[in-house]
């Protein structure tokens, strides 16, 4: 696809003529704005005065998109992928003698379960498959069950079927037991609201690469003070300890180990960008507009959700792979790729199935270029319909029996 053809073809406001580079239809690494970019074009020094100011300012408008009882928390970021601050979080907040109960419906809530194997901490897991929701009353009944449960850990998105799992169900369940919540947000903060007047959570971690639309290198850990105090001396790891990189943030105004500083400095361009768009209800609308025209137009190709409506995420949508023997992702994701969307395989183990996600600069008139080309693209490889198989509607259907 040339440069004239990407004008040609929208009225988008969002898009630079600048790049020509494949929009990245994928929850994170995703596709950044020019100016995000730019941003990484200077060096600093990690010690130097401007840098460590815009570490703070970082830390206070992330801090602000959780709401009027910010107060009662502090923002640390922590250098990795997203997991990196997964693990600092579980690590640091749960004591060496505590017992978790994850919430698992995906590779995410799997991930949580793994890192508690590796730190060597107890746990139990309600594992509801690829896709099912974690509920309220199931919660209320393993604590019931089992007083040794401290934390609950639940995914916000759960981002390898795009569902939005019931947080604020879960959250009244956690604290109805007496019991503390720590939430993986990692693909919705940002967009989706997390209010900590309106739910209660000890902590949760998102990083730089998702809702923000900055560029990978960080994490960060939202959680309550008493929690940074109490989390002294837990953690497993060295570079991991959020406790010890709040304190000495706090202390020095830079982070621990060498910051990702160009990074930091492109996120800061994200989070302006953020604001004017609106903040987190500013950008939770045009993702879910985002979504709503892209899955009407592969509904009407004939594709179907994985979930119903009421469960899909304004972050990634889960399609499943048409029954019509012509098709074939592979192909699929070459041909989509040739015509500048970059989509995303499943992550299934009931169905072949593909995700398209919302997030990233991004909005609905390119959503209708990626429909076209979806169009176009099955039009090429001789599928005429791209109806899922019946077997996997039934499948579906399990969701809301
Ligand atoms: C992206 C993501 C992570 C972190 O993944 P990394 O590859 O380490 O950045 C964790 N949890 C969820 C729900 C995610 O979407």
């Amino acid at each position: 696809m040339t440069l004239l053809d990407i004008n040609l073809a929208s009225t988008s406001t969002i898009e630079d003529p600048r790049l020509s580079e494949p929009f990245l239809l994928t929850p994170g690494p995703l596709t950044t704005s020019y100016e995000v970019k730019e941003a990484m074009l200077r060096d600093w020094g990690s010690w130097d005065k401007d840098f460590r100011e815009m570490t703070q300012e970082m830390r206070v408008q992330l801090l602000a998109m959780i709401g009027s009882k910010a107060d009662d928390f502090d923002c640390v970021p922590m250098q990795g992928s997203g997991t990196f601050s997964v693990e600092a979080m579980l690590g640091s907040f749960i004591p060496r003698n505590g017992k978790v109960l994850i919430l698992a419906n995906g590779a995410y809530g799997q991930r949580s379960v793994q890192t508690m194997a590796y730190l060597g901490r107890d746990h139990v897991v309600l594992d509801k498959g690829d896709y099912l929701p974690p509920r309220g009353e199931e919660v209320v009944k393993i604590l019931k069950e089992d007083p040794a449960i401290t934390h609950v850990v639940a995914i916000h998105c759960e981002t390898s079927s795009g569902i939005l799992n019931p947080i604020d169900e879960i959250s009244q369940a956690t604290y109805g037991a007496g019991r503390k919540l720590l939430i993986d947000s990692m693909s919705a903060f940002g967009a989706v609201p997390l209010e900590a007047d309106k739910i209660q959570y000890e902590a949760v971690v998102s990083s730089a690469n998702k809702c923000i639309e900055g560029v990978p290198g960080f994490g960060f850990i939202i959680a309550r003070k008493c929690e940074l105090q109490a989390a002294k001396g837990n953690s497993h790891s060295l570079s991991l300890d959020v406790h010890a990189q709040w304190e000495h943030m706090n202390k020095t105004g830079q982070w621990r180990f060498t910051p990702p500083t160009h990074v930091v400095v492109a996120f800061l361009e994200a989070l302006r960008s953020h604001q004017l768009e609106g903040g987190v209800e500013g950008r939770g609308a045009r993702y879910a507009r985002n979504r709503d025209v892209m899955v009407s137009g592969m509904r009407d190709l004939g594709f179907e959700t994985l979930l119903a409506n009421r469960w899909l995420s304004p972050i990634i949508v889960t399609f499943f792979c048409p029954a019509d023997p012509m098709f074939e992702f592979g192909k699929f994701y070459e041909l989509m790729k040739d015509k500048g969307f970059i989509i995303y395989p499943g992550k299934l183990t009931v169905a072949e199935s593909f995700r398209v996600g919302c997030i990233g600069q991004m909005d609905e008139h390119i959503m209708r270029r990626v429909v076209t080309a979806a169009e176009q693209t099955l039009a090429d490889m001789g599928v005429k319909n791209a109806n899922p198989p019946a077997d996997a509607l039934l499948e579906r259907a399990k969701l809301d029996a």
